[in-house]
């Protein structure tokens, strides 16, 4: 393995906590953060205990590093089985691993990104901070269902709901993404009470303009404590000096309209988001700190936004392929839209009959419209013609609706007029006899 890599941390109890419920992980290869959570003293316990698993219990693998998660599961379980005070206890754990290519080639070198709960990892590359990590968390979920602005969610009252926790149950589900590491990256692992107090973009600023990790990790606490510190925060920032030649071979890689690949080879954030399921049990020991190593990277950029892990950069062939979609797309729609509104049919409002534009019943999200009523009843109609009407009877045409309302009209005038014509019949006196007849 030829990638190298720097580091640095910070970690603060806040203005408003009495007590630093998170622990973190340096330990080169891995990397983690833990934020612990349920009672007194159960939230400490629960973050130290996962942490000290998966240092002993994690390898620089992704089946390795999903593993450490499970036995910090385990280990979390364990102890508050022993410990009745500290039933319901639970924690967040995200962490990192550098992984070693197959063949000790630099080019097979990749970072494996592992998560449970609301703690994040995110990427500084080039000019985007992307959030890799998904949080299992109840506005987490609103977020991605759209109902929730990130902003929103930040001030949400149910911000602290974890759906998903390391040390509750022992059918832990771990997130694992891989991410193809590259001079100048810059992995941030944090606790909630930097992004809850901090916008992506201010994160992103200290982390462009602070070169030191250490440094910009210690701004990083400072600032979300000068912003209010509700809650404890820490900060691991894991950077990469030296990717062995991977970039250097990756341009030299590419062909002459050779966008496309490096978007695929520099965006390398990702894409194999994967779920696992747990088991095992794991020991414990002190948390863990080694110190920082390797000269800096210098010359780091960086902007806004968090995002969803992957990035790429836009070609004409991808413009060219999504132009192509959305016009099948569009074409599609089209075609539906006009098939819901093209007809017309002679149905019911409120009792009366009535034209409509668009199909009985509607077509998807399309409703048909009222046309017009025609003052006609539908108890005024013929019985034999008032379920039909009442489905919906479809016509070609506007006038075909119109003549359809006028026979139904003629019906009901013959009707009404033969239904009268026999009460006359029955009920009138018969007529008094001419004058002059026998
Ligand atoms: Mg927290």
């Amino acid at each position: 393995m030829t990638t190298r890599l720097r580091w640095g941390s910070a970690t603060d109890v806040g203005r408003v906590r009495s007590q630093n419920q998170d622990a973190y992980l340096e330990a080169d290869p891995i990397f983690a953060v833990a934020d612990g959570m349920g009672g007194a003293a159960g939230g400490d316990v629960a973050a130290r205990v996962a942490i000290q698993a998966l240092r002993a219990a994690a390898e620089p693998s992704e089946e390795g590093l999903i593993e450490g998660v499970r036995r910090a599961n385990q280990a979390v379980m364990a102890r508050a089985d022993d410990d009745p005070s500290l039933r319901g206890m639970g924690t967040t754990l995200s962490a990192i691993a550098l992984v070693p290519g197959d063949d000790g080639d630099a080019d097979g070198d990749r970072v494996v990104v592992a998560n449970v709960g609301d703690s994040r990892v995110y990427l500084l590359r080039d000019d985007d901070l992307l959030q890799i990590t998904r949080d299992h968390s109840l506005v987490g979920d609103l977020v991605e269902e759209g109902r929730l602005t990130r902003e929103q969610a930040r001030h949400h009252p149910q911000k602290n709901i974890v759906t998903r926790v390391v040390g509750h149950e022992a059918g832990l589900e771990v997130d694992t993404w891989e991410v193809i590491p590259f001079t100048g990256d810059r992995f941030l692992l944090c606790s909630d009470g930097l992004f809850d107090e901090l916008e992506d973009e201010r994160i992103a600023a200290v982390l462009r303009s602070v070169d030191d990790p250490e440094r910009a990790a210690g701004e990083l606490v400072d600032l979300a404590n000068d912003a209010g510190g509700h809650d404890n925060t820490t900060v691991v920032i894991v950077d990469v000096v030296d990717d062995g030649g991977r970039s250097a071979h990756a341009s030299a890689a590419l062909p002459a309209d050779g966008d496309q690949v490096t978007g695929a080879a520099r965006a390398g954030t990702a894409a194999t988001a994967g779920a696992v399921r747990a088991g095992a049990a794991a020991p414990e020991g002190p948390a863990e700190s080694d110190r920082p190593s390797g000269p800096g990277d210098g010359d780091r950029r960086s902007s806004d936004a968090g995002a969803r892990p992957v990035r790429s950069r836009i070609t004409w062939r991808v413009v060219a392929f999504l132009t192509a979609v959305a016009l099948v797309l569009g074409g599609a729609a089209a075609t539906v839209v006009w098939y819901a509104r093209a007809g017309w049919f002679v149905g019911v409002d409120g009792g009366d009959v009535a034209i409509f534009q668009g199909r009985p019943g509607g077509v998807l999200w399309f409703d048909p419209s009222l046309e017009r009523r025609t003052g006609l009843g539908i108890d005024d109609l013929p019985p034999a013609r008032r379920a039909a009407v009442r489905e919906g009877k479809e016509q070609p045409s506007l006038a075909a609706a119109e003549r359809y309302v006028d026979n139904l009209r003629d019906q009901a005038e013959q009707e009404r007029r033969a239904t009268t014509t026999t009460t006359t019949t029955t009920t009138a006196p018969p007529p008094p006899p001419p004058p002059g007849s026998p």
